[in-house]
Parts: C-alpha cells; sequence; structure tokens
C-alpha cells in the first residue's frame, strides 16, 4: 500500500540507504560510466512556471534499456514569495534525500555527479514513468519546504541535451561557489551547520564557514544563511561561533557545543582547519578524501570521480570507507572541492605544503588557486603510481614535504658515522587502538616515531 494513492511504490523514510545491486537494476542513471549528469535547481518568478509540471525530454522509464546506463538530469524550477537564489544549493541537496525515500529508488552524490538506479522490482510494480517521480518530489518538496509554493521538474535522457544543460549547470555552480570566495572566517559571527547526513552517519554535522565548504560541494555559507532564515529548525542552522580557541585549528567554543548537542555528546570538539587531533566529522558524501600518507609525511587527495588505484594502492571507495560514517579519524578527512580552493585548506597541518599527490583531473580544477610555486611539485597520477615513485618524484623536486624528512632523521635518528640514518615516519594520532594477545593498547594524544610499520596477517600455528 502506497503513501500516495495514485503512486505504484510507497515511499517513506524506511527506504533511504536502500541498495540497488546491478542484477536488481532496471536501469541506472547517470553515474561513474557518464560524463555529463546533473541536477539543478533555479529559483524562478511565481508566473514562470506551472505547478506540479512534470516534463520529460528523451525516453521515459519504460523505454530505457533494461540494465543499461543513461546520462541524465534532473532540473527543477521553484517559485515563492521568500524564494531568493540563495535557496537554490540547499534545496537542490534536498533531491537526494526525497529520491531516497521513493521504494526501489537509489540516488547516490550530487550536482555534476549523480548516480541513480531503479530497481526491477519498483518497475514491474508500475513505477515504469518520471512522471510518478516528479509528482512525488513535488508533494514531498511542498510539505517539507513550505517556502515553495510552485514546483516544476524536468527529466532529461535525451543525450544532447543533457550535455547542454550540464555544461549550463557547471557554470552555475561555479558562480555559487565563487561568491562566498574572498570572504574570511574571521570576518563572520555566524557559522552554519547541516545534520542532512545523519541519517546515514548519525554523528555528524557538517561547520559550513566562508572558508570552510561543506563536505559534499553542495551548500556554502551564503546557502546556509538562506537556509536557516527561512526555516531554522530545519536540518541547517546557525551556529554563533563563540569565544575563538584556536586560530590556527579552527576552533570555536560555538562550534563544539552546537557539534555536541547535535550528535548527543559523540562529538564533542572539532578542530575545521586540520586532517588530525579533532577533525571536522567525514559523512560519506564527501566530494574527496584527503588521506595521510606516513611514508612521505603528506597528503595525497582523491576525488570521487577517480577510477583507478591512488598512490598507496587503494581506490577511492576503500579511502572513503575508512574515514567515512560521523567519525573523526586521523588522516582520513572527507572534503570538498571548493574548500581546496579555500586559504584556509588543511591549515594547521602545513596547507598546500603538506599535499603530496591528487588526480590530473582534480588539480586542473584547484590549480589557479594552488600556490604558484607548489604546482608543479605535487605529483598526480602520471608522475607516480606508487609510494617509492611517490618518494623519489618529491625528493627530486624538492616538495616542501622532503625537509620535514630531513628534520624528522636529524631529531630522531642521529646516524652513527658513515652510516646512513633511517628515515622517521611521524605520525600523530589522537586516538589509535591496536590489538595484540587479547590485549587492547589505546594510545590518546600520542606522536608514534616508527621506521617501519610492518602489518601481518596472524597464522595459526598448525
Ligand atoms: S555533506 Fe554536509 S552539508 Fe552536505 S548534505 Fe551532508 S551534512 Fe549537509
Amino acid at each position: 500500500m502506497s503513501m500516495f494513492d495514485d503512486i505504484p511504490v510507497d515511499v517513506g523514510v524506511i527506504y533511504e540507504g536502500e541498495r540497488i545491486r546491478k542484477d536488481g537494476m532496471q536501469v541506472e542513471l547517470g553515474g561513474p560510466k557518464q560524463a555529463a549528469k546533473f541536477e539543478l535547481v533555479r529559483a524562478k518568478k511565481m508566473d514562470e512556471i506551472e505547478d506540479e509540471k512534470v516534463n520529460v525530454i528523451g525516453p521515459d522509464l519504460k523505454d530505457l534499456p533494461v540494465g543499461g546506463n543513461v546520462p541524465f538530469g534532473i532540473y527543477i524550477e521553484v517559485a515563492g514569495k521568500a524564494i531568493e537564489e540563495d535557496l537554490e544549493g540547499v534545496t537542490e541537496r534536498r533531491i537526494h534525500e526525497y529520491l531516497n525515500f521513493i521504494e526501489g529508488i537509489m540516488h547516490l552524490n550530487q550536482r555534476y555527479d549523480i548516480w541513480i538506479r531503479v530497481s526491477k522490482k519498483s518497475f514491474q510494480k508500475g513505477l515504469n514513468s518520471f512522471t510518478y517521480i516528479g509528482k512525488v518530489l513535488a508533494r514531498l518538496y511542498k510539505s517539507e519546504l513550505p517556502f515553495i509554493e510552485k514546483i516544476q521538474m524536468t527529466f532529461i535522457t535525451d543525450p544532447a541535451k543533457v550535455k547542454e544543460m550540464y555544461d549550463q549547470a557547471m557554470e552555475i555552480y561555479e558562480v555559487r561557489d565563487a561568491k562566498a570566495r574572498g570572504m574570511k572566517d574571521e570576518d563572520v559571527d555566524t557559522f552554519y551547520g547541516c545534520t542532512l547526513c545523519q541519517s546515514f552517519a548519525p554523528t555528524h554535522m557538517c561547520v559550513i564557514t566562508p572558508q570552510r565548504y561543506s563536505n559534499c560541494g553542495s551548500i556554502s555559507w551564503f546557502d546556509g544563511r538562506a537556509s536557516a532564515q527561512v526555516d531554522p529548525k530545519g536540518p541547517v542552522f546557525a551556529i554563533e561561533k563563540g569565544e575563538l580557541l584556536d586560530a590556527e585549528k579552527g576552533e570555536f567554543s560555538g562550534v563544539n557545543e552546537s557539534i555536541k548537542q547535535k550528535t548527543l555528546g559523540s562529538v564533542d570538539r572539532v578542530w575545521m582547519y586540520t586532517g588530525f587531533g579533532y577533525p571536522h566529522t567525514s559523512c560519506g558524501c564527501f566530494e574527496a578524501m584527503a588521506f595521510y600518507i606516513p611514508e612521505v609525511e603528506g597528503y595525497g587527495i582523491v576525488d570521487r570521480g577517480f577510477k583507478g588505484v591512488t598512490v598507496n594502492g587503494l581506490a577511492f571507495s576503500t579511502l572513503a570507507d575508512s574515514g567515512a560514517g560521523g567519525r573523526q579519524v586521523d588522516g582520513f578527512h572527507g572534503i570538498s572541492i571548493e574548500y581546496m580552493r579555500s586559504p584556509k585548506f588543511l591549515q594547521a597541518d602545513g596547507g598546500w605544503d603538506r599535499i603530496v599527490w591528487m588526480p590530473q583531473s582534480v588539480k586542473d580544477r584547484v590549480k589557479e588557486f594552488m600556490p604558484k610555486e607548489i604546482v608543479d611539485l605535487v605529483a598526480t597520477e602520471n608522475d607516480a603510481k606508487t609510494v617509492d615513485e611517490l618518494t623519489a618524484f618529491l625528493k627530486q623536486k624538492n616538495h616542501p614535504v622532503v625537509k620535514r624528512w630531513k628534520e624528522a632523521v636529524a631529531e630522531e635518528a642521529p646516524a652513527a658515522e658513515g652510516e646512513e640514518a633511517p628515515e622517521a615516519t611521524v605520525f600523530p594520532v589522537s586516538t589509535a587502538t591496536v590489538s595484540a594477545g587479547g590485549f587492547k593498547i589505546i594510545f590518546k594524544n600520542a606522536k608514534i616515531h616508527a621506521e617501519k610499520v610492518i602489518i601481518k596477517r596472524d597464522k595459526p600455528k598448525r
């Protein structure tokens, strides 16, 4: 029995988190195989749109190849007296939540990166047209966000139209992102928090500041402000900064209080500009992951779109799992691409001087915001495919991290005359757990120095 009589499948919060595997999918819309895909919300005037109208450009669900994959776009236009452009970002982010409420629909990611699957089971129940999906979205939007008085939507599967609108969408995202650039966290008294991702990461709260964009890359400080004004009790809310406790690491009393309250005490301290100590929590829909590479004392960055394995032999999905779920994990830090353009980017860890590897495509996107002298010193998959190759590359380029290796060697392991000093690795951790022989050893606020870390699988003696 459906929540809506005229919709063939059920709709409700219980379907959030439903996974649709390849063999159970009717069709896949967007996703990693498609270069062009998007979701976009635009604010319109009341007389510019027709309320609850659903358009389909290209083949509808029933005409798409079974088990196939197609380019895809969702374009939503909203109008209302209180609606302004700054509400577009947060309204757009709700597509993820509302689509996932529909039985047999799985929606991942955001903006230019969307990945949607429709299940065979729901298709067979009659979910064979985008019109049904449009009707559900319109009702959820209007009941949950009362500032929306009219809503019209368009689903696009026609490849040429998707590409054309994708190009326009990319320009619109850029204009939104650029708006807060140049503003400083010091210039404002209020930050914004978002708990939309708590449905799957209960201890996560994004702290959105002018210089630390939300993890998903979809909600800027301006978007947060607009949303908190029209819907102050909603999942996006104001945070009074309170007292500045640490300017370098980015710790504020108001942020600590807010996250403590919103996570029911699970997290009570956040340092916003570092990946160590008390880093900003990582949910699961961050655009990229900064991962510490202890061998070179620097960070690699990998984005969701990177298909290969990174320089440490792990793919995005594995690295993402290491930090996701609303945790604060030393050295695994979920970030947005826009945060990489911020002067506060991992400031307490050394900022760009600490970044050693990233995919070429990410470098191309952020290059103009990197300090000029560092651009050529950061390796990509074209320069280094293994940590050994990376070490050689960094040495050859004299990347700023190389100085750290030398300092660490001088401090920690003075070599005997004529003997080559081992290169020590300094790996600061706030909490680390090691299990051995039935005991658990917990290190708190420790600095571990190791010449080598060997992880061996325990084989039972025969
Ligand atoms: S990543 Fe952060 S800002 Fe984006 S939807 Fe999730 S909680 Fe909100």
